[in-house]
């Protein structure tokens, strides 16, 4: 049986001290989300607070602000837009078999939590906080608005993408009517790039490359250049964007060295191809326009086992 939105009202209702875990190189939807769901929570008098594996990017300090700090044991734990354990990362693995709650819209969230509420309809799981905060009866205030904002134009890539649907403007402008700034969230999110973004950029434009006839196109970024370039997590933001962009590139890949022999893959495609299919081929996943893995070896055989998997999908889907 599907649980209700009113139904996960009554839960966090009825439980206390909760811990709002977010998923590692935390985005604006995973950071938002947990932030609104924090603030709701404190409102209510409760204990709440947000834990993230790795280090939160300046740019989503405002969404914070208005967070208070709180010390306390694990009452109940809740884990916003994170599809599987292994996206908590290596500091908050260690709940990943203790999760009461999971919240998300990514459509192969693995269920790994007591009781999971996925909405895979909706372009961000912030659009699904929303829904639970007014369940709660909770007032969003224009604090709470910035945060669900924020989640929404972050996963739409400012309304751009195909998942932005009428729900996603909708609740974004029930969020402008209630003092969410959108203009400046916007300027941060969108129109602020660091020298070493732009560093970052100029190298990977240098690793273009085209295959399968011009319909897919790959950057790529290796360890070395990543650190020569000083830049941070939020400074990958977009790139990943950036083949796809090309006109009449079907399938855009970018690939970063993690670690030395261990590479990210972001996938992203025309609305035709389902690039979650093409990431599960190396038990990676996500949603069809936007998916990732995580492939080890060198360089130039990753990028050998990539295309060749695109090639094999693409003589699938063409026959
Ligand atoms: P990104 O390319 O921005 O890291 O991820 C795009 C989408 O694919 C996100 O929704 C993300 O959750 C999903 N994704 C990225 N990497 C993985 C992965 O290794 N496994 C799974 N299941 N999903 C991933
Ligand atoms: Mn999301």
């Amino acid at each position: 049986m599907r649980i209700e939105i009113n139904d996960i009202a009554k839960i966090l209702r009825d439980n206390n001290d909760f811990y709002i875990l977010t998923h590692k190189s935390p985005d604006g939807d995973t950071l938002g989300s947990a932030a609104a769901l924090c603030l709701a929570l404190q409102k209510m008098n409760k204990s709440a607070k947000i834990l993230c594996s790795d280090e939160i990017p300046k740019k989503y300090g405002f969404l914070f602000e208005h967070v208070k700090n709180q010390n306390f044991e694990p009452g109940y734990i809740i884990s916003v837009d994170v599809a599987n354990t292994q996206l908590l990362g290596d500091n908050l693995c260690c709940y990943a078999d203790r999760v009461d709650l999971c919240i998300d819209h990514h459509l192969m969230n693995q269920q790994f939590a007591k009781i999971s509420y996925v909405e895979s309809g909706f372009a961000a799981t912030a659009e699904i906080i929303y829904e639970i905060i007014n369940a709660l009866g909770v007032n969003i205030d224009a604090n709470i608005a910035s945060c669900i904002y924020t989640g929404i134009s972050t996963d739409t890539g400012c309304f751009r993408h195909s998942n932005a649907t009428s729900h996603s403007y909708r609740v974004a402008a029930d969020m402008i009517d209630r003092g969410a700034n959108a203009f400046e969230i916007n300027k941060i999110m969108f129109d602020t790039k660091s020298c070493a973004k732009l560093s970052l950029e100029k190298i990977a434009l240098e690793s273009l490359n085209f295959f399968c006839g011009n319909k897919g196109a790959m950057i790529t970024l290796k360890n070395e250049e990543i650190m020569s370039s000083g830049a941070c997590s939020s400074d990958f933001d977009g790139l990943s964007a950036i083949p796809r962009q090309i006109e009449g590139v079907l399938i855009g890949v970018f690939i970063k060295e993690e670690q030395t022999g261990i590479f990210k893959v972001s996938m992203r495609t025309d609305a035709t191809i389902d690039a979650s299919k093409i990431c599960a081929n190396f038990n990676g996943g996500g949603h069809r326009c936007a998916a990732g893995c995580t492939i080890c070896g060198d360089l130039s055989d990753v990028k050998n086992r990539i295309i060749s998997q695109i090639e094999r999908y693409l003589r699938d889907v063409e026959g």
